[in-house]
């Protein structure tokens, strides 16, 4: 199915509370990757001081306890995300995000607040060390595919909260974790997704080093109205390589140099894992 010419809007929401980790970098990912195949995108940066506008595809980053709170409480008040979310619209939500979208998650006090439950995932604060570093993870055997029915390749960033997360059963673990800590729930899981809604811990920003999954939220927002979640369209391919040197330089970091040389790296490329 062709896309060129579709118009899109990308939301990245609360820029001004949740921009701390360079998440925001995901809006401008997606809406480049579907300019790129002719979409016309409209790319808004969706601040606090205002009701939320809008959109086919939302981006929701990370930050600090204080203004996560403020963030949630709004965007419960507003209530235009959940309203989009089901009429069709996908979320992404890194860390804060990802845990705002849950059920419930802690202040800085370690006291619970509501998040807006799109997701069925509760945190709450871990009793050890905060998770700070790189994160990989293998995804989940029954977590989202590519369009053209492929696994997505592992998934890297960088992770940095004090959060816990437990996915409940009406979500499902994104992936499993191989290096860092993830979730942090004791089950080695990595974010969790249900419907059109995904959650990660992975900063980095999570799109720019996994363009993979940046167009599964891409085929997923394209797909004809009233499809069901998870239908999809395929998109034509990028010309990934600058994209692909940072996720293999990212990927040898954590690997470190066994096994992992220059043939290695070039067999990944050209799979793309
Ligand atoms: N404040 C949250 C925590 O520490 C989220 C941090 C973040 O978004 N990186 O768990």
């Amino acid at each position: 199915m062709s896309v060129a010419g579709r118009r899109l809007t990308v939301a990245v929401v609360y820029p001004d509370l949740l921009g701390t980790y360079g998440d925001g970098g995901n809006g401008m990912v997606l809406a480049r990757r579907a300019a790129w195949r002719g979409i016309d995108v409209e790319l808004l940066q969706a601040t606090s001081d205002r009701p939320l506008p809008p959109a086919d595809l939302y981006t929701i980053g990370g930050g600090e306890d204080g203004p996560q709170v403020r963030a949630a409480t709004s965007l419960i008040e507003d209530g235009m995300l959940a309203e989009r979310v089901e009429a069709g619209a996908v979320v992404l939500a890194v860390c804060a995000g990802f845990q705002l979208v849950g059920r419930t998650f802690p202040d800085a006090a370690d006291r619970p607040h509501d998040g807006l439950g799109l997701l069925d995932v509760a945190t709450a604060k871990g009793n050890g060390p905060r998770a700070v570093g790189e994160l990989v993870a293998a995804p989940a055997h029954d977590a989202p595919h590519t369009a053209t029915g492929d696994r997505l390749p592992r998934l890297n960033g960088f992770e940095n909260h004090g959060g816990m997360t437990v996915v409940g059963p009406g979500s499902r673990p994104l992936a499993r974790v191989e290096r860092g800590v993830g979730n942090g729930g004791g089950d080695g899981s990595e974010g969790a997704w249900a419907g059109r809604v995904l959650g990660t811990y992975l900063h980095g920003p999570v799109l720019a080093r996994n363009t993979a999954l940046a167009d599964v939220l891409l085929g997923w927002a394209l797909a004809p109205a009233g499809s069901p979640a998870g239908a999809t369209v395929e998109l034509e391919g990028l010309d990934d390589h600058e994209e692909l040197a940072l996720r293999y330089e990212r990927l040898e970091a954590v690997d470190g140099a066994g096994g992992t040389g220059w043939r290695s790296r070039w067999a990944r490329m050209r799979t793309g894992r």
